[in-house]
């Protein structure tokens, strides 16, 4: 996977299960040497380019496990299989990658390619989680100084009235603010991927870090658009492009407002929401 030889896309969400994991529906069921798995997953990135899904399933039902998150299983299930039928989804950016509808419709995966031990799947898929946060937090640091970037160069530029507009405090002061906005963020990311390179928890951290990144560049982005008036809603400078993608950032690998509830219950140890 890390050289590129073997790809590898990630199936969790499913119509009725994003932020709610425990609610797939998604089930493989042991036969001999192989699981049968069955199912429907959602959004899932570059499945159409991929060889393997890491692929989350339930292999003991909801109604007969103790604990909601016990009885979920992580398989490397093959994409490329008449088994399956995988279907793009349109959507409002990130057009660099393929996202898909995928189906299973009895898809045999050799029990070999279990991963780990049946049942404990959840546990593994945490382990994911923060990183992917942090990496998607510096993913939207990047969109948004691109869009600042445009913005300030633009407001230099544009003479409006007989003065590049950038001397006005309304336009420049939003600059300045989200400057300042993504200067923070980007020390918050950088203090969350130091913790989790050396090994300490960084759960908070990640979560912090995704939450203030995503906002710092949805603004920074909608800000360049503003600043470029009409011209910000045309394709040709980029800025309403950097919006759309800043945009999927406040919900994708989680919402922000799930990034709050880790906050709220597990650092200031306010009651359970979700999962209750
Ligand atoms: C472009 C893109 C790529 C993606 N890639 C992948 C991928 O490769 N693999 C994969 O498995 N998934 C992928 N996802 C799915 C993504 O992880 C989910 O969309 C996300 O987890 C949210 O789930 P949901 O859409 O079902 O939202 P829902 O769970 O339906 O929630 C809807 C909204 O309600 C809010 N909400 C729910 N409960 C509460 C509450 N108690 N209080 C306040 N607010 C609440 C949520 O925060 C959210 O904003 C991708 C999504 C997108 C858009």
């Amino acid at each position: 996977v890390a050289d590129g030889t073997l790809h590898v896309a990630f199936g969790v969400t499913e119509p009725d299960a994003g932020t709610e994991t425990p609610a797939i529906i998604t089930r493989a069921v042991r036969d001999g040497d192989e699981y049968v798995v069955s199912g429907r997953k959602v959004w899932m990135t570059k499945a159409s380019l991929c060889d393997k899904t890491l692929l989350l399933v339930r292999t003991t039902p909801l109604a007969e496990v103790a604990r909601r998150t016990d009885g979920l299983s992580l398989l490397l299930a093959d994409l490329q299989s008449p088994r399956v039928s995988i279907t793009p989804i349109s959507k409002l950016g990130r057009n660099a990658v393929v996202s898909c509808e995928v189906v299973f419709d009895d898809l045999r995966v050799p029990a070999s390619d279990l991963v780990g031990e049946e049942g404990q799947g959840f546990r593994y898929l945490l382990d994911g989680l923060n990183p992917e946060r942090i990496l998607v937090a510096a993913e939207a640091l990047g969109i948004g100084r691109a869009a600042l970037r445009r913005a300030v160069q633009y407001a230099k530029d544009r003479v409006v009235y007989g003065e590049p507009i950038g001397v006005n405090q309304a336009i420049a002061f939003p600059l300045a603010e989200s400057f300042a906005r993504l200067r923070a963020a980007e020390l918050a990311v950088r203090d969350a991927a130091r913790r989790y390179d050396a090994g300490l928890p960084a759960g908070e951290h990640a979560n912090l870090c995704k939450w203030l990144a995503a906002d710092a560049a949805f603004e920074a982005a909608d800000r360049a658009v503003q600043t470029h008036g009409g011209f910000g809603y045309a394709s040709e400078y980029d800025v309403e492009r950097y919006w759309r993608e800043a945009r999927l950032m406040r919900l994708a690998p989680i919402p922000q407002e799930l990034a709050l509830s880790y906050l709220a219950e597990h650092v200031l140890g306010l009651p359970r929401r979700y999962g209750r």
